[in-house]
């Protein structure tokens, strides 16, 4: 990235939209010095809003000290701090504000409010190198096609309903074969050999899982197919759902790089159906190592490094303003000016 300033920068961000409270610690070139975590779980399963609150009060001086000491730095070293500001569940956010604005407060540093989906975006076009990617998007709740155009990362194409985690997850759960699911279709679906037709629904550049899901569960119910050929048939399907909307940006915004980002990442097939659909097109994919792949710290500072070092407008909130400092339970990805990128 280009440098306004000369003095290294070192960026404290705080993840907590959701079940995950962590904190990375990140220098101006992008460097990870510290990406430390705890993820919120439960014997029965589900996300229970206030219990999140109560894990991230529990474990966020641990974390802290932590990656402080990953780090090999002192709390003084910090020059910024950034926090997760939107959209999640409001009592984790509110959590994870309440502790940045008390640490800003303390260190007498600024704070900078960070789009918790832009941060997905920004540490994987850190870690892949791409400069100018179509970003697919694919985690537990979230299945979008993104692209920066004119000032915004805007979404080309998503679900119409259920992210495409979320739908892997409720299919395993219905056939009993636990949580997450996606690991386990995958395994299973290695051994699938017959493919079983099922709906393929695409609208546009968008997608709908919920016809698949139904018939899948439908199918299984029947029990005249074997559970191999059904995770085999499921990942074809769907993965190559999302393989054609991702094409079709691609060529609609003419962009040769795909960075697929988001938990559903970590499956083989679904990174080598759309390796084949880049070469095939002459663009390069990139997939995010699984470490930054899902919700951490570590991207959270980098986009705060990114916005104040590279932003037009200043992005801080000063020191005598931490009280002002608030949280959001809905901001889009496409709600967010998006200042810090050059348009091409
Ligand atoms: P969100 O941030 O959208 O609320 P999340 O934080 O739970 O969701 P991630 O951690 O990015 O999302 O991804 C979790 C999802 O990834 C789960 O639905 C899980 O089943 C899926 N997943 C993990 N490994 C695989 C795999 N090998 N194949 C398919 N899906 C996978």
């Amino acid at each position: 990235m280009t440098k306004k300033k000369t003095k290294r920068t070192i960026c404290l961000g705080i993840e907590s939209t959701a079940h995950t409270f962590g904190i990375g610690i990140v220098d101006e070139q992008g460097k990870i010095l510290a990406n430390v975590k705890d993820m919120y779980s439960s014997e029965k399963g589900g996300l229970i809003p206030v219990e999140l609150a109560k894990h991230h009060a529990r474990v966020c001086n641990d974390i802290l000290a932590n990656s402080i000491k990953e780090a090999g730095i002192e709390m003084k070293n910090i020059d910024l701090i950034a926090y997760s500001y939107s959209p999640g569940l409001a009592p984790s956010l509110k959590e994870g504000t309440i502790f940045a604005k008390a640490l800003a407060k303390e260190l007498k540093v600024p704070l900078v409010p960070v789009n918790h989906c832009i941060a997905h975006l920004e540490i994987g076009k850190l870690v892949t190198n791409a400069k100018d990617p179509v970003y697919l998007f694919c985690s537990g709740a979230n299945t979008q096609i993104i692209g920066y155009a004119s000032g915004k990362y805007r979404v080309f194409g998503e679900t119409l309903d259920v992210g495409v985690g979320n739908f892997i997850d409720n299919f395993a759960r219905h056939a009993g074969i636990g949580f997450p699911g996606g690991p386990k279709i995958e395994e299973l679906a290695k051994k699938g050999k017959n493919f079983i037709e099922l709906p393929y629904s695409v609208k546009g550049m968008d997608v709908s899982f919920s016809g698949l899901l139904t018939n899948l569960k439908q199918k299984y119910d029947l029990g005249k197919y074997k559970i191999e050929n059904l995770a085999y048939s499921l990942q074809e399907t769907s993965f190559s759902m999302l393989a054609e909307v991702s094409e079709r940006a691609m060529a609609h915004l003419n962009k040769k790089e795909l960075v697929l980002i988001g938990g559903v990442g970590a499956n083989k097939r679904f990174c080598e159906m759309l390796e084949i659909m880049c070469r095939e097109r002459g663009a390069k994919f990139y997939s995010v190592p699984l470490s930054l792949a899902g919700d951490q710290g570590a991207m959270i500072a980098w986009t705060g490094i990114v916005m104040q070092n590279l932003g037009k407008k200043d992005h801080k909130i000063s020191i005598k303003n931490i009280k002002s400092a608030d949280f959001d339970t809905t901001e889009r990805v496409d709600d967010v000016d998006i200042d810090w990128v050059e348009e091409k």
